[in-house]
């Protein structure tokens, strides 16, 4: 039988590829799947990607087109990554076209060539060699020009690189060409973007447990199987290190590694430390690349150009030439969670890649994920511990400080005032996390009690006092604060709650002699920011850091002995089951920032809450043993991860639509039947309790810009029966009449209910 059929994934709003019909001038053989295609697509010409070939289709031949033009000469993606990408589609239930759009840079999809053009670069000839006497000493352009060739004499010298060394170089570099002292040459488009790598630095000598980790994965890593690891390393355990010993061993094999991390973990320093540890340059994959450096990244990994590809998210999808390991750090965070267009975890998903390649797979944390554990406990993941500081630093004490009626000033209690002045005084670093940005949270008229609002949100407007602004901070509206109140008429207005711009104002009039930098998203806006108040913090330039969750994550401060937690009682008492978790995870990475250097590290948490039992048995005993009891919460509540979901959101303008659409898939779903499915008890009951669908409900945000919001919880405690339930009837949810007026999207194993 002919393969004559063409699966093709375009992008838009259906699940599955379009059939083409094969023209006449192309043998099968040269169209294979995993090329790309332009193919006609509603009167416009669109590219796709091959995903199959068949020698039949449903579609009608007078219905069907024909392939216009063949792209590549190669697939662009090996078998697996084609079965990877199409799991990540069934599994979240995501279109294959949006999935293909998602994962593949934009200038592929713009049909450019797979490999993209090389850049110029330059080096001396032999005359050039020996030019040097040639150079008058008074040209000092041409002389350092000079030099800086001479020192990187079997490298050649990029553009990019020659500016992070010289100004002005371009005139002598004219007058070289001119005597014929430089030859240019092509090299990778990688070594444009990037400066020329430091040399390999002498590496730490890893510690007993750091040794073990890496050779457990090493021993899976020969053997060519499939493996997870579960890293449970204490904040400041060196997990870094850990990876990057794991990832030599692969390397020195001629194999590559994929490395995840949150994107607020993919500093300039970090790159640096990979390649200062391996001595060669990583490929990097982060939301700050243009097109072209993410085309460059993508094909100089599948090439194999570059033995390590360090990323976000989205680097998830990039193929490989040779996949030996992957790592994600911080797997608790939630930024690998992608939450609009195909919403899919980059955890879960990294994992399901490492079993297809059958290489292994680590996760790191210092507060794992429930779900992780879980997996752990079940004999899924494999534990590695790293129990003890690296660098022979100690662990921080912690301890609450009960508020209650406590004399404050801008929510700093006397007491933590005292703690911070002694710490001060004796020449440390504070850190005080107030995880709110603005000034305060709630204007309110102090007459009548109105409270200014978001006119699109179901929520109020953040007051920022630097800007004298009325923000929200779930839309981009903003607007003046008003002259009066619009309710009675009053000019008395009281600002209500903390932000970090009034901790900041507070903390500059009670320690004015103190130097202070605040680093929350109004303070880093600004490209390059971000780095530059990182590394004064770092560097020590600063006596006091304010900051929100941005200052939490993996940075390394070691000369701060003290961290103050203004407020986290919010945390306690949120309808989200996973508040508590979150609340836990953001103690103890908070608290990871203190006494990472010489000095021990003291962390005190202010609450109106001291007897609560989830926040003592945290600060009492710690991560592990609070994680085990929420463990037995959930089971006793039958929630995730000991029962499955899936979240169907739909918003809409007009009151009433997205509602009515909810009900409409909850109708198609109770409708359906279970496809029986053969096991030893026989076939499945249905209906069962087992499976259900709650709602539609509104969202605990009902309103954001401007949409009204429900949600449709589906849970059950089978993970299959759950997905081929939603399976059997999503293709109805495309077509019905009110998709067209409602926003609506499927959530798997949803992070957020907002
Ligand atoms: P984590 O990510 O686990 O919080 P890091 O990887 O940031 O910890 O490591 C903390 C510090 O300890 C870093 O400065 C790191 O260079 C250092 N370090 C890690 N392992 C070793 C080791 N074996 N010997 C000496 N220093 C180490
Ligand atoms: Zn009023
Ligand atoms: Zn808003």
């Amino acid at each position: 039988m002919t393969q004559n059929i063409v699966k093709v994934a375009v992008p838009g709003p259906f699940l599955s590829p379009m059939d083409y019909d094969l023209p006449a001038d192309l043998s099968p053989q040269t169209l294979q799947p995993g090329m790309r295609v332009r193919v006609p697509f509603r009167a416009k010409s669109q590219l796709g990607l091959v995903m199959a070939l068949a020698d039949h289709s449903d579609v009608p031949e007078h219905k069907r087109k024909a392939v216009e033009a063949v792209l590549d000469e190669q697939p662009l993606l090996s078998s697996t990554d084609q079965q990877f990408w199409q799991w990540l589609s069934h599994y979240y239930h995501q279109p294959i076209g949006e999935v293909v759009a998602t994962a593949l840079p934009k200038r592929l999809r713009q049909g450019e060539p797979a490999t993209p053009a090389g850049t110029t670069a330059w080096r001396l000839t032999q005359a050039g060699l020996a030019a040097e006497a040639d150079i008058s000493p008074r040209a000092h352009q041409q002389t350092a020009l000079w030099q800086q060739l001479k020192k990187t004499e079997s490298d050649p010298m990029t553009a990019q690189a020659l500016n992070q060394v010289l100004t002005n170089w371009r005139p002598a570099l004219k007058r070289f060409e001119k005597q014929g002292w430089v030859e240019t040459v092509q090299v990778s488009c990688l070594a444009g973007q990037r400066p020329a790598t430091k040399p390999h630095q002498t590496n730490p000598i890893l510690n007993p447990e750091q040794q073990a980790a890496v050779d457990q994965v090493d021993r899976v890593a020969q053997s060519g199987e499939f493996g997870a690891f579960l890293l449970e390393g204490v904040t400041g355990s060196g997990k870094t290190e850990a990876y990057l010993g794991m990832i030599e061993r692969v390397i020195e094999r001629g194999r590559q590694a994929l490395v995840l991390v949150p994107e607020i973990g993919l500093t300039p320093q970090t790159v640096a430390r990979f390649e200062a540890y391996l001595g060669q340059p990583v490929a990097v994959m982060h939301s700050g690349l243009n097109d072209s450096e993410r085309h460059c990244a993508w094909s100089a990994v599948r090439q194999g150009d570059v033995a390590v590809l360090l990323g976000t998210r989205s680097a998830l999808f990039t193929p490989f030439q040779n996949l030996g390991l992957c790592i994600l750090d911080e797997e608790h965070d939630l930024s690998f969670k992608q939450q609009d267009g195909v919403r899919y975890s980059a955890r879960d998903a990294l994992v399901r890649r490492a079993h297809l390649e059958q290489v292994p797979v680590v996760l790191g944390s210092a507060t794992p994920s429930l779900e992780s554990l879980r997996n752990a406990d079940l004999g899924r993941y494999q534990s590695l511990h790293l129990t003890q500081r690296a660098a022979g630093a100690s662990m921080p004490t912690l301890k609450l400080l009960d508020v209650r009626g406590a004399a404050e000033t801008a929510g700093v209690s006397d007491a933590l005032m005292t703690a911070m002045e002694a710490h001060l005084n004796a020449g440390h670093q504070v850190l005080l996390f107030l995880n709110r940005r603005g000034f305060a949270p709630v204007m309110m008229c102090h007459d009548c009690g109105w409270q200014a609002q978001c006119a699109d949100c179901d929520a109020n407007m953040t007051w920022h006092a630097a800007s004298r602004l009325l923000k929200c901070h779930h839309c981009n509206a903003q607007s003046p604060p008003p002259s009066a109140c619009p309710n009675c008429g009053s000019v008395h207005f009281a600002k209500i709650g903390q932000g970090t711009e009034q901790l900041e104002a507070a903390m500059r009039e009670r320690f004015p002699d103190k130097s202070l930098l605040r680093i929350d998203r109004d303070t880093t806006r600004l490209k390059g920011q971000m780095q530059k108040l990182t590394d004064q913090a770092r560097a020590g330039d600063a006596d006091i850091l304010i900051g929100t969750q941005m200052l939490a994550k993996g940075h390394h401060f070691p000369k701060v002995t003290l961290v103050g937690m203004i407020d986290l009682d919010q945390g306690l008492f949120s309808c989200d089951y996973r508040a508590a978790e979150r609340m836990a995870q953001l103690v103890i990475q908070v608290a990871g920032r203190a006494g990472r250097g010489e000095q021990a590290g003291e962390v005190l948490i202010q609450t109106h809450h001291p007897q609560h039992p989830l926040l003592t048995r945290l600060v009492e005993r710690g991560y592990g043993p609070f994680a085990e009891a929420a463990l037995r919460e959930r089971e006793a509540a039958d929630l995730p991860p000991f029962s499955h979901q899936i979240l169907i959101r739909a918003e809409s303008v007009e009151a009433g639509a997205a509602e009515a659409f909810l009900k409409a898939v909850k109708n198609g779903l109770n409708s359906a039947r279970m496809p029986k499915q053969p096991s030893e008890t026989g076939a499945f009951e249905w209906p069962d309790q087992r499976l259900w669908a709650a709602g539609p409900v509104v969202a605990p945000m009902m309103r954001r810009q401007k949409r009204w919001r429900y949600q449709l919880l589906l849970q059950g405690d089978h993970r299959g029966r759950l997905h081929s339930w939603l399976a059997q009837v999503e293709s109805q949810f495309y077509t019905h009449p009110l998709a067209r007026k409602v926003r609506w999207s499927i959530d798997v194993d949803p992070q957020e209910m907002v």
